[in-house]
């Protein structure tokens, strides 16, 4: 059969350009019919406002890029455990494409599909694309997998500069013209439809307008090309850590949904390091490479580590005596503990579904070593809160943060008044996201010790930082 009919199934890979399974299943066939299906039983996403905002805009944009092809996105509703073998029967597929993801569920989803249909004449074909390096491809010297990022990184870099990136880049996404015909036609479309409009009418999230990510493969490529043609790349290194700048790339929910390949990203610094001669811009965009590693090496970690998923890498961690206050928990998920840069960036969290990555830090550590709240919680409601909510990414950053995961340090304890004075000396984060200290004094603001509390409707710090780490140390020293 010249043009073969293949599944293309979208799962956190949602573009067109630069995709590793879609450019095989183009190799092989013009017969593709693309589907992206609500999985009910995925364990993160239905719960999360902002996601679901992000989610429908970019398949808004690929069914567009489909449609314009000749062809439209299916959608479907429920378990791909059944929908995936029911839909390939149905339209006759001789192949289906995906690209491999490395989240516990993920996998065993996958290779209960792959088994199920191992003895049928559909061939399964999936391809390593959502990060640089197939994590099962990179390991110590002994063969093991890393669990420290320097030396992750290192072995990385030396990988990543023996590959070729230039070689895909002749794909083009073509017309697909009347092999889809029937498809068009048949009853599979007018349900996406009906399922979509659904998913549609409940996206209920009012933090658009201000949430820096943008949806959508245009929205992505935006975003690079305003990050890496202006200065900001370039001076990445010093703005990135104050979260009143807009010094990095917002690009986390784009990789978050693979709206953008992380390949492109590589590429474009690898690019920008070649035209650049000045070694502070060279040192710039190698911490930007270092960030992207970040992600990289958190994802390997949870690949080769699944449990990370359930509790903390040190086991020492499960014997902790947590206070779980819930009304301490309660007043930090609402921004609301008196402390005004936890508050601010609780409060950046709540309205934009986005959180700038020092603050994440900071608020992370008062959750867990003031608040001595076990950081599963924050964990948990991050993944409601955040655009790009991620499973290897947010557990790497608690685990990080509450000294329970992989990072040698022992124990990371953030003052959030040294913070404050270091990252948001202006006090400029913190007033714009919480108007009523507009008027206070920058100092009473970074010592924590506003005078005129009653009259501007602000709350008194629910905790001291130095009598909650005196407490926290001890806790500690049992375990
Ligand atoms: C407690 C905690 C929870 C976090 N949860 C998530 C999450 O759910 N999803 C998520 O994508 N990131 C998470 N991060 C990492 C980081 O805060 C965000 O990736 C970053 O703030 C996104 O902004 P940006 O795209 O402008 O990043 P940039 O600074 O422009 O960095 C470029 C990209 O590198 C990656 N990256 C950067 N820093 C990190 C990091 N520390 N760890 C892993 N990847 C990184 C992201 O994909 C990011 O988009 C978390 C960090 C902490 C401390």
């Amino acid at each position: 059969m010249e043009h073969p009919r293949i599944l293309f199934w979208y799962r956190k890979d949602l573009r067109v350009n630069d995709n590793q399974a879609l450019i095989s299943a183009f190799a092989l066939s013009k017969a593709i019919t693309p589907i992206y299906i609500f999985d009910e039983t995925y364990p993160y996403d239905f719960n999360s406002k902002s996601r679901s905002w992000f989610l429908s805009e970019s398949l808004k944009e690929l069914n567009e890029q489909w449609e314009k092809a000749g062809s439209r996105l299916l959608i479907e509703k429920g378990s791909p455990i059944h929908l995936i073998p029911f839909i390939a029967k149905k339209i006759n597929a001789r192949y289906i494409f995906w690209n491999k993801a490395i989240e516990p569920y993920e996998i065993q989803r996958d290779e209960k599909i792959q088994s199920d249909l191992k003895n049928s004449n559909i061939e399964i074909i999936d391809l390593w694309d959502h990060l640089l390096i197939n994590p099962a491809e990179i390991s110590t010297g002994s063969k093991t997998p890393y669990t420290v990022y320097g030396p992750f990184f290192r072995k990385f870099k030396d990988q990543l500069d023996k590959i070729n990136f230039e070689k895909d880049k002749d794909f083009r996404f073509e017309k697909l013209k009347d092999l889809d015909d029937e498809l068009i036609k048949s009853e599979l479309v007018t349900k996406s439809k009906t399922i979509f409009d659904e998913f549609l009418k409940n996206i209920n999230f009012s933090g658009m307008g201000i949430c820096p990510c943008r949806p959508g493969e245009i929205g992505a490529e935006k975003l690079l090309e305003r990050f890496s043609s202006s200065n900001k790349i370039t001076s990445y290194h010093t703005s990135r850590d104050f979260p009143s700048e807009d010094g990095t790339s917002y690009l986390s929910g784009s990789l978050r949904f693979g709206t953008i390949s992380i390949r492109s990203l590589w590429k474009k610094t690898l690019l920008l390091n070649l035209i650049n001669e000045d070694t502070k811009k060279i040192q710039s965009i190698e911490t930007w490479q270092k960030e992207l590693a970040w992600r990289e090496f958190y994802h390997h970690c949870l690949f080769h580590y699944p449990e990370l998923e359930k509790g903390p890498y040190r086991d020492k961690w499960n014997n902790f005596a947590w206070n779980d206050n819930q009304e301490w928990y309660n007043r930090w998920s609402e921004g609301q503990t008196g402390i005004p840069i936890i508050d601010a960036s609780m409060r950046q969290l709540n309205q934009s579904g986005w959180m700038h990555n020092r603050c994440r830090m900071i608020v992370a550590s008062f959750l867990v070593k003031d608040l001595i709240c076990n950081w599963k919680l924050g964990e948990k409601k991050f993944m409601e809160l955040l655009v790009d909510g991620d499973l290897a990414a947010n557990n790497g950053g608690w685990q990080w943060s509450a000294s329970s995961g992989m990072d040698p340090k022992p124990l990371r304890i953030f003052n959030p008044h040294t913070q404050t004075k270091k990252f948001d000396p202006l006090c400029k984060y913190i007033k714009f996201w919480i108007p009523e200290l507009s008027g206070i004094n920058n100092s009473e603001i970074i010592n924590g010790d506003i005078s005129k509390l009653e009259k501007i409707n602000y709350p008194s710090p629910i905790v001291s930082h130095n009598v909650q780490q005196r407490i926290f140390k001890t806790l500690y020293a049992n375990i």
